[in-house]
Parts: structure tokens; sequence; C-alpha cells
């Protein structure tokens, strides 16, 4: 076992036992890898790569590491301390029912949390497949023409309508007109998000504001439908008027309502945001689920997130891929339409297979039953004495008003002595959401709770329940059809259902099959002692909003999480709000930016960027209202120290920060970071460092000691969240003590009175995936979690040493060390062989891998990160299927094989294209099979060929229809 002396005899226990399990190299690889790569121990490995002047000089402080058994006991004392009472909250997160063949087959199925993003779309068509469901789903609730593959969660969602619509409409007003009635947390992130831009948000308080708004000038409005308070509006002349403005017509909308209700297509709506949180996902105080964005077809070019098309492969078959990328930060950078990387993949997944599940006859059957409880609760409130405020036009929530605040709060304080919370909004009103869980012994225990200690008798259900109508007027009635799909009609059977998401996971490589050495990504192992908390119904079943003494357990969560990133990144302050990295940067340029404001110096607009920056960063900056100027790299790789000099001095007097990497994208620990940093502080700047690649730090050096001031971490690269397919993630921000003031509040969630506001919809962000976190820091202990970065760095060396002669590193120090992921430059071998890296990425797939990052950072190349968790055996099966395929590329250059008919341009092999009667390729069907020898009956088939990028971009096709249609 690695780096553990042997145990006196007798000892029982090994509190450290789960780190060898995370760390896949022992004690002996690490000799032999060590000797390949030429250091005499690990210890002046990393001595000789991790530059002397930014090493740590003390030990992180973390609890002393526990085994996987006790780490869970303790968790689950902290659990316990949320209690979780029935929720009629609603504002946005509702119960639901997972339906348990989804719960265990998808939400608790490595197969799918532990799967990437679908950049290589021959490997993900499964994924893609829900996905491209997903946004039917969407398109036919809505009734909008087009929908992309999830946002981040609501409040988010609207708040990129809100730029999508002023990237779009011709109105040149700087004006964003709210209806007074949406969520608050919505309101609230619209208004963060508006005010770097310039934009002004307008909210109407009254139907006579609202008027008179909405008679003036302005480029957007947004609506929620039903409101907040539970009224289903007609909005059918808001949007002609808000059309007469040249302006454009957002409706926030509830997806379960849609299934009875006028979709707001119908009615006009330019946009269409939302969440998809009760269609199968439970609320987990607050995230992660998926929301929605739907909008008319012209917009589609300007939309921002994921959206996944229909495209053909090499064979003529239609196969889904990521379309439209060209919008996103990871090509557009600064002029991208979002700053969007990580999204809500697996939350959509699940949402997508409870429409699956349900079907059209099954989601309507839903509605129907949610809004019959309601109208009964509203007849049994008025007969108590509380006549609903919208009693003529409510689908699942009603609201009442209080005698008083006093009254509100007594009501809702006996709510919760009866095991219920009601939300009490605006002081004197109380709001009740019903949901799919709802309970006829509910809908009778609400009405004890407000009749309080009145004895009349009390109605049962069974008075109102006979040709109970649902309260939505009839003009509001949905007549129109959705989901016709077969996907949606077929498997209703739980046999069914089982085999189509079996069937769907099958077709895509995740990392319970092979390594995923995606550089930048940190694809390491989500142990399953980590992810089992994620559903435990004391962290599952809570409502963000929930009065805060039923949150404590999470209260203890969040503090002892922040605690500890504190001590890995020696920062200050940590906010957990932001629900991916992207959102952290977010997050930690507006803190630079309200730090400068508060000083006088609000002028500070220039954000230094390195042009070897992921693209997340640029495009954050733009949407600070930050202008980027790009830094150049030297022959090296490194931040070229001399222009840095020459743009701070030019640009002193606006200079607000510089982003950068650390250790770079490059893959390489500069040396002079240290003077990099106090030449922007000379400057007045602020230096923000990039924490994605934090795998190679923790434990070793941090970056709040070296000279950074704001950091975002990724907790689903280098603290264990899975990947999901494309998210969920935690992005924390992290800071310097003279910007903790500045962190994210959340006034809905009880952080008032901060300069800068909510940046997500809940305050504790995706919460329900922070334990995944807690475990694993609470397992590593400080000297696991420094192990893991060695080990990183290690396998990555081994890599690059391994492969030198067949494929050499870009960048590496002077002792031709890299950090914890190399980038292997296949340039040459465009000349050589015809092959480009893209060609290599694909061909891995017949042997069986998922490609490495693909020209990022730098185009034609691949960057490998093997993380600590791969075993030597991975590694080394890894490097012979690179090694093989570098022979295969030799045959080529020697003109054994034409450079047009090879394996490589061909990859990835399907079965049926070598099992075809007739064989005319210039290389034999073996060697198009590439079945390495120990691999013959684990052999991955891909199961379409190489997809056409530029068909699928020309043919934008994002919904399911039946194939037949675009054949
Ligand atoms: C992954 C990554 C990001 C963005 O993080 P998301 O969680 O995907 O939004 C930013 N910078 C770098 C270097 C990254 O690798």
């Amino acid at each position: 076992m690695l780096m553990q002396s042997a145990r006196p005899l007798g000892e029982l226990e090994n509190p450290a036992e789960f780190i060898p399990r995370h760390i896949g190299i022992d004690e002996q690889d690490e000799k032999h890898m060590l000797s390949v790569i030429g250091e005499a121990s690990r210890r002046s490995l990393i001595e000789s790569i991790v530059p002397r002047s930014i090493a740590r000089a003390t030990e992180m402080k973390l609890p002393a590491p526990l085994t996987e058994a006790q780490a869970l006991l303790e968790l689950r004392g902290i659990a316990n301390r949320n209690k979780v009472l029935k929720s009629f909250i609603g504002q946005g997160y509702y119960g639901t029912l997972t339906p348990p063949v989804i719960l265990r087959n998808v939400l608790e199925n490595p197969a799918w949390y532990t799967a990437y993003t679908p950049y290589q779309a021959e490997i993900s068509q499964g994924r893609m497949e829900a996905l491209v469901n997903f946004q039917t789903m969407v398109c036919d609730l809505t009734a909008m023409p087009i929908a992309n593959a999830s946002m981040l969660d609501e409040a988010t969602s609207a708040a990129e309508a809100m730029t999508l619509a002023k990237r779009s409409v011709k109105s040149k007003s700087n004006v964003f007109i709210v209806a007074g009635d949406c969520h608050p947390q919505t309101i609230e992130v619209v208004q963060t998000r508006a005010k770097p831009l310039g934009i002004e948000v307008k909210l109407a308080n009254s139907a006579q504001e609202w008027d008179e708004l909405l008679a003036g000038d302005y480029f957007a409005v947004l609506e929620q439908y039903p409101s907040t308070s539970g009224r289903i509006g007609d909005l059918k002349a808001d949007a002609e008027r808000v059309h007469s403005r040249q302006a454009a017509f957002i409706v926030a909308a509830d997806l379960l309502a849609l299934a009875l209700l006028v979709p707001p297509g119908e009615f006009g709506a330019d946009i269409v945001v939302g969440t998809t949180q009760r269609f199968g996902m439970p609320m987990g105080a607050g995230g992660p689920h998926a929301a929605y964005l739907a909008c008319r077809d012209e917009y589609k070019r300007s939309m921002p997130g994921r959206l996944v098309g229909v495209s053909v492969d090499s064979h003529g078959n239609p196969a889904y891929r990521l379309a439209l990328q060209t919008r996103e930060q990871h090509i557009r950078r600064e002029k991208a339409t979002s700053n969007i990387c990580t999204a809500q993949v697996l939350p959509a997944v699940v949402a997508s297979m409870y429409a699956v599940y349900h079907g059209p006859q099954g989601l309507r059957r839903i509605a129907q039953r949610v809004a019959a409880y309601t109208a009964i609760l509203a007849r049994g409130m008025e007969q108590i004495g509380f006549a609903p405020r919208n009693a003529d036009r409510a689908f699942d929530t009603l609201s009442f008003h209080a005698k008083d605040k006093h009254h509100a709060r007594a009501i809702a304080a006996r709510a919760v002595a009866l095991g219920a919370n009601v939300r009490v909004a605006w002081d004197e009103y109380i709001c009740i959401s019903l949901d799919e869980t709802t309970t006829r012994a509910e809908i009778e225990l609400l009405w004890k709770i407000f009749a309080g200690d009145d004895l009349r008798k009390l109605p049962s259900v069974s008075d109102f329940e006979k040709g109970v109508e649902p309260l939505i007027p009839t003009g509001l009635r949905r007549t129109s059809e959705f989901l016709a799909h077969p996907v949606f009609n077929t498997h209703h059977s739980e046999t069914g259902m089982l085999r189509y998401i079996r069937s769907l996971s099958d077709k895509d490589l995740a990392l319970d099959r092979t390594m995923i050495p995606l550089g930048s990504c940190t694809m390491k192992l989500n142990a399953t002692s980590e992810m089992i908390p994620v559903t435990w119904p004391e962290f599952a079943h809570i409502h963000p909003f929930a009065p805060r003494e039923q949150l404590q357990g999470y209260a203890e969560l969040d503090r002892e999480l922040r605690e500890w990133l504190c001590q890995a990144t020696g920062y200050a302050g940590i906010s957990l709000q932001p629900n991916a990295g992207s959102q952290g940067e977010y997050a930690g340029l507006l803190a630079i930016k309200a730090w400068h404001e508060s000083r006088g110096q609000g002028h500070r607009n220039v954000c230094l960027i390195p042009s070897s920056a992921h693209g997340t960063n640029p495009a954050s900056a733009q949407m600070v209202g930050m202008q980027v100027v790009v830094t150049a790299c030297d022959v090296n790789g490194n931040v070229d120290m001399a222009d840095l000099k020459a743009k701070c001095e030019q640009h002193s007097k606006e200079l607000a920060c510089i982003m950068i990497t650390y250790p770079s994208t490059h893959g390489v620990f500069e040396m002079q970071v240290k003077e990099l940093c106090e030449m922007v502080h000379a400057h007045g700047g602020r230096v923000y460092v990039d924490g994605a690649n934090m795998n190679a730090l923790v434990g070793v050096a941090a970056p709040g000691e070296f000279g950074g001031d704001v950091s975002h971490l990724n907790l689903h690269k280098t603290f264990c969240i899975p990947h999901g397919g494309g998210g969920p993630g935690v992005g924390p921000v992290c800071v310097v003590e003279d910007l903790v003031p500045f962190l994210p509040g959340h006034e809905a969630g009880g952080l008032e009175g901060r300069p800068v506001g909510a940046v997500s919809a809940a305050p504790l962000g995706n919460a329900a995936v922070l334990p995944i976190s807690w475990m694993y820091c609470r397992m590593m202990g400080a000297e696991g979690l420094r192990q893991a970065t060695e080990v990183a760095i290690l396998s990555a060396n081994y890599i690059s040493v391994r492969l030198k002669d067949h494929y050499p590193t870009l960048y590496a120090s002077a002792n031709g060390h890299v950090a914890h992921e190399c980038i292997l430059d296949l340039r040459p071998l465009k000349d050589s062989s015809g092959v480009t890296a893209e060609d290599v990425a694909k061909r891995l797939i017949d042997y069986g891998f998922h490609a490495p990052t693909l020209s990022f950072p730098v185009a034609g190349t691949l960057m490998v990160e093997p993380t600590e968790s791969e075993t030597l055996d991975e590694l080394d099966r890894f490097i012979g299927a690179m090694v093989a395929i570098r022979e295969e590329i030799r045959r080529i250059e020697r003109g054994e094989w034409p450079q047009d008919d090879n394996p490589l341009k061909n990859a990835p092999h399907t079965a049926a294209s070598l099992l075809k009667g007739e064989w005319t390729h210039a290389y034999p069907r073996e060697a198009g099979a590439a079945v390495l020898d120990e691999r013959r009956h684990a052999k991955y088939w891909p199961p379409v060929g190489r997809v056409d990028n530029v068909y699928g971009d020309r043919n934008l096709f994002c919904a399911c229809v039946p194939m037949s249609a675009y054949e």
C-alpha cells in the first residue's frame, strides 16, 4: 500500500484505508514509474517540478482521514441535522417522485454519472439521444421550435434569456422589465447579471406599474407563468404589446403546468425558460436540476448553452452531435453567447427519462391530479374562511392574505409544528404549492393548519372530490398535443424502460469502462461511498428556502467544506453558490469589480488574459463588462513576461485584473508566477487564478499564498463530483481577506445586504452534490490529498516520457518535466502522413478509449491528464494503444497504406462496417477492428461511424422526429 508504513500487528483499524482505493498507483508501481522518468523518489520529482518559490510553507489543516464506513457514519450525523418536513413552499422547487427505475439506473448509475460532456460524438450517442429527448420534451411542452440541452437553473436561465433578447431584438433600449410576481430568486439573479452590463431592470409591483412600464421603452419583458403566487395570467395581450415595441417577450414557465395550460409558444412568447426539477429530480436544497431555455427559430444562432443536433455519420446514418458550437465560449471566447461550459446533463437526462417513463398521458394525469387537489384545497379553504386570492386561476399554487404579518408567521409556525412548511411571501401572504407527491391526508392537514384553534368541523377531501374541476380558466386550457414521438409512448413497462436506459448507456464510454484522459477536465475516481449520500432523503428532499433551523445539516456541510477548501487553496473566504466553474469565474470577477468600485476605481475594466486561457475566462470577463486584452505566450508556452509588462504599463490606469491558469493550461508550472502576480498588483490590478488545475496543486502549493486574489475551483474536477455527462458541477469562488465582503449574497436565501447579489437560484447552488466533495476530503485527509496531487503529477510525467519517441510533449519545464497533464504534439504527423489529431482521437475509440482533450489549448494536439486514480495497468494500456496507433501512422508514412484510406481516417469502425460482405479498404478488417488481445472479450463497439460536423450545422435538427423524416 502506498506510503503506509507497516503497522504493528494488532492495530485493527486503518483510518487511511481509502487513500489507496482512490489512488491507483501503489508503491511498487511508483518505483517503476520513477525509474522510467529517471527520478529517485516522488519527493525529488515533485521538488524538481513545483517551483520552490511557491511551495506551501505548511501542511493543510484537515481532520485525519476516516474509512469509508466511518466517513459515511459521520456524514449521517450531519445529514440528520437536516429536518425534512413536507414542503408546500413551491417557488420553483417541488416534491417529485423519481421513478425508482430512473433513480437507480440513471441517477445512481456510474454508466451515466461518470461520463464526460459529449464532445466526442461517436462515444456519446446514448446521452445525446437522452438530451434530444430533453430538447423535444421542452419544445413540445412550451410549443417553441427550439430548446437547448439544459441550463444551470431557472434564475440564470432567465438572465441568459435577458442577454439573448438584448442580442436579438431591434429595440435599442437598455431597459428590461420584470413582473414583480416572478420568483424572487429569479429577480435577484437577473439584477446581478444586468448591473455590470448597464441594463436597467424595472420591476413592476402592481398592475398599474405594469401597465405604465409596458407603455414605455424597453428591449424585453419577463413574466412568470403561473406567477410565483400561483396566478395564471392571460399573457397574450402582453405579448402583443411587447412585440409592438420591437421587444422580446420572455416567459418563465412551469413545465408540469404546461401539460394543462396554453403553452407560451401559442401566445407569442419569444423565449421560454424554467426548471425541469419537478420532473424527477429531488429538491436537494436547490440543486442540481436542469433548467431549460427555448426560443424562436430566428434566435438559435445566438442561443446560450449546449444544443444537441442530428447529423449523419460516415456511413450516411443519422447520428447525434453537439450543434452550433461556434456560439460557445470554447470557440468564440469573449464573443460567445454565454460562458456556460459544464451544464446540467445528468439532471436533464433524469427529466427526459421522467417524460419517457410517464409519456403524455402520464404527465397529463399527474398535472390533472395536482390541479384537482389544488381546486379541492381552495374549496376547503373557502369553507374555513380563507378565500384564496387566485381561486379562479390557479394550477398548483394558492395564495392567501393573512390578517397581518404576525398572523402569517403564526400560520407558518403552526405548519412547522404539524410537520409542514408553507411559504410566507411579502410579509402578509401565505402561498401553498402542491405537487405530485401531495396526498389526501396532506390536504386535510393544510386545512387544519389554517383553521388554527377554531374547533369547527374541518372539511374532508371527499366533500369536494366529485366532479372537481381545475381552477384553470377555459380559455387558458391547453388543447394541443405534446410528446407524440414514439420514444415518449413506448417504454412504459418497467422492463421496457430498464432496457431503454441500458441500451443508451451501452452506446457510451464512461469512466466505468475506461480511463478518460481529458486534459483540464480531471476525470478521476468518483467513489461509490462519495456518491451514496447524494440521494439520502435528508439531503435530497429538502427545500432550499425551508426555515434555516431545518437546514442545519447543510449549514454544517457548507461550513466544513469551505473550511477545508480554504486550507487547500490558501484563501480566506469561499462561497459554494456558483454551480459551475464558469459561474465561479463570473462571481470572482464581480467581486473584483465591486472591490474596485468600493475604492472609487470603478473605471478599471481591463482584464488581461493569456492567449492560452480556457474559453470561459474571456466569456466571463465579457459578462461583467470588462474589456479583454489578450497577452502573448512565449515559445515555451509560458506567459510572455515582456508582453505582460508592456500591457500592464499600457493599461495601468484601467487595469482591473489578470486571469491566469495555474499550472498553465499548457501543463507547466511557470516559474515566474510570483513575479507575475506582483507585477499586476503593482499596477493596481487583482490576480484571478483559474483553479481548474488544482489537481496539480492541492497540498503542494496554494494560489491564495503565492499571489492569487481570487480563484474558482471545479469540485467536479479536483474534488470528485462526477461529470455527469456534462454536469452538474460546483464552482466555488475563493477569495483573499479583503475581497470576502464581495462574495455573492442571496437575499431570498438569507444572505442579505452584500454588495454583490445572487449568482445562482439557490443560496448553496448545487447543494445536493456537496456531500461528494465532503466525503472525498474526509476520507483522504491532508496527507491523502497531497499524495493524490503528487501521483497525478507522477502519472502525467510517466506518460509523457513513455510516449516521447512517438508523440513529443509540446511544453515542459527546463528539466523536461510536466505538471499533471501533457500536451502531445501531433502537428508534424499531418505533413508526414495526412493524419490529424482528430483522426488519432477517433482511432482511440476503436481501441476502447475516450480521447484526450482535442485541440485545446493548442490546435492539432492532444492533452492527456491521467489523474491519480488510474492504475499502472490502465496507463500502460493507454500507452500501448497510442504506440500501436503511431505504428499505424508509420505504415502510412512508409506508403503501405494510402493517406485517404487507412484505419485512422476511417475510424471509428462500427461492427456493421467491418462485417459488410465486401471489404474494399486498403487495410485488413482485423486492423480496422483494433482488438488488442487482452480486450478480446471487452471490445467496445461504437454505434456510429465518424460524425459529420459540417452537415449537422448546415441542416440543423434538434428534436426527435421519426428517422424517416430526415432520411
Ligand atoms: C473546466 C474549466 C473551466 C470551466 O469550468 P466549468 O465548470 O466547466 O464551467 C475553466 N477553466 C479551465 C482551465 C477549465 O479546465
